[in-house]
């Protein structure tokens, strides 16, 4: 109940964002006339944000949030072990802590664990020190059900400020990833629908969000993985892709928005100071 009030409260407050989830990872560009200013370039900051990426070929990440579920993520992996399809698991610490065996499995069939907190709160709203509570709990569960640490994170809705990414980053190491194809399953829209969105969505260097708590989205994907495979598309896990990922090719013409505002101001660069997505993940 607690979860579904929060996906409302983040309905409502989409409304009134126009922020992209994962936008301030690109990275910042200089400003005019520093170049003659500064002596040294400063080197380009790794990227720590991933919406999708850039691939040679048809890699794809599905990844799946707020499991594990006792009935519902073993199904998955049937699935997913009979299209051969990796998945990454982005798992609430408290679920993690109650169904190790479940985590086991996925790892020892090739699937990714990812730290998704530990109560799936709103982390750009809590102090530092609760979030790092959170993720270290939710850190600690997934050690002793896989032995290994987790490299990635997906914030509760993808809501994490910018300065909590660096210093997640730094403290813990974890990229984080959002995701450029969301069906809102969460919304239980119907099997068909959910599949015909991933569908419709899915591009080379996508990652997908799903969550294996929902019983129509584990039969939605019965179809979705058909269609995928048919398609041609390869899931791999989310830090097998990032590995995949290649730079962005130049672009022919510049885009019409940058022909109107060749020289973007330092209010329009700046890293805007909450990052919230929409209320899936
Ligand atoms: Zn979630």
């Amino acid at each position: 109940m607690f979860a579904r009030r929060l996906f409302v409260y983040f309905s409502l407050s989409l409304l009134f964002s126009q922020v992209t989830p994962g936008q301030s990872a690109t990275p910042v560009p200089s400003l005019p006339g520093a170049s003659t200013a500064v002596a040294a370039p400063t080197p380009a900051q790794p990227q720590i944000t991933f919406n999708s990426v850039h691939v040679e070929g048809p890699y794809i990440a599905l990844t799946f949030d707020d499991g594990p579920n006792a009935t519902l993520t073993p199904k998955l992996l049937d699935l997913l072990a009979a299209h051969h399809f990796k998945a990454t698991f982005f798992v609430v610490g408290q679920n993690a802590a109650d169904h190790p065996e479940i985590l086991r499995r996925a790892v020892r069939e090739g699937h990714e664990i990812g730290n998704h907190s530990w109560s799936h709160p709103n982390l750009a709203k809590m102090s530092d020190e609760a979030v790092r509570h959170e993720l270290q709990k939710t850190e600690d569960a997934i050690v002793a059900a896989i032995g290994k640490r987790p490299a990635l994170l997906r914030p509760p809705y993808g809501s994490i400020t910018a300065n909590q990414k660096r210093w997640i980053h730094d403290e813990f190491g974890y990229r984080i990833i959002i995701w450029d194809v969301d069906p809102l399953d969460w919304k239980r829209p119907g099997p068909s629908v959910v599949t015909s969105r991933i569908l419709k969505e899915t591009r080379p260097g996508s990652i997908v969000l799903s969550h294996d708590i929902h019983p129509p989205t584990i039969e939605a994907m019965v179809a979705t993985f058909n269609q995928l495979e048919a398609k041609g598309f390869k899931s791999v896990t989310v830090t097998d892709l990032l590995a995949l990922a290649k730079p962005l090719p130049p672009k022919p013409s510049p885009s019409p928005r940058a022909s109107t505002t060749p020289i973007p101001s330092p209010a329009s660069v700046s890293t805007p100071p909450v990052t919230t997505s929409t209320p899936g993940g």
